[in-house]
């Protein structure tokens, strides 16, 4: 994680924020979001949820600007799930740089996103969230995460780390790709990126005054 350097072509773009501070911040609008994108949003009823949505969905272009170089307005997300063969939920994408790997997550008011190049997946819990029941994390998380987790001292983070681990695989689409997993005790935030790309994590995305 070298947070002081600028971000580079073959480098995923990652940024974990608050809802808050990705809404308030300068560049980013929530005019950028598509009409479909809109819809979407129409059906969510907690508002505290649709913020969360439409600032991951910000969140997501700002990474991809800063990995293309291009402004943040400038890219069309598209999302397409292979197994109903449809647009708008599934997978996302930019049409216009195809070969981008983006990802986006969000939760209680936290979002995180990357941009990278080639198959990426990022995900971003409270760390204060307690995964379970048991027997869901038995059958999702693999046998030599939930021991190291159960073992550990307080299995609470571990099972958290090992499930934000597992939900940015799954993103990326691929068992044994390299993982990033860091922690942001100013937003109270576990987040992970799977990527086979170095990860350059954004400093920055607060706004002064802000928070
Ligand atoms: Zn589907």
């Amino acid at each position: 994680m070298s947070a002081d350097l600028p971000p580079r072509r073959d480098h995923v773009v990652a940024a974990v924020a608050t809802t808050a501070e990705v809404l308030a911040h300068q560049e980013l609008d929530a005019d950028m979001l598509a009409p479909w994108e809109h819809r979407r949003l129409d059906r969510i009823r907690v508002p505290a949820r649709r913020d969360d949505v439409v600032a991951a969905r910000l969140l997501l272009r700002l990474c991809a600007s800063r990995f293309t170089g291009r402004a943040p307005d400038a890219h069309e997300l598209i999302q397409f799930c292979p197994e109903c063969e449809r647009y708008e939920h599934g997978r996302p994408s930019l049409r216009d740089s195809p070969r981008t790997g983006v990802s986006m997550s969000h939760a209680h008011g936290l979002v995180a996103a990357a941009a990278g190049p080639g198959p990426v997946g990022i995900d971003v819990e409270p760390s204060t969230r307690r995964p379970g029941p048991m027997s869901v994390l038995r059958r999702m998380l693999p046998e030599v995460d939930l021991e190291a987790a159960v073992v550990s001292q307080d299995p609470g983070p571990g099972l958290l780390r090992a499930w934000v681990r597992r939900e940015a695989l799954l993103k990326a689409g691929g068992a044994g790709l390299p993982l990033l997993e860091w922690e942001d005790p100013g937003r109270d935030a576990t987040a992970a990126v799977a990527s086979a790309a170095p990860v350059d994590v954004l400093p920055g995305i607060a706004v002064p005054g802000s928070r």
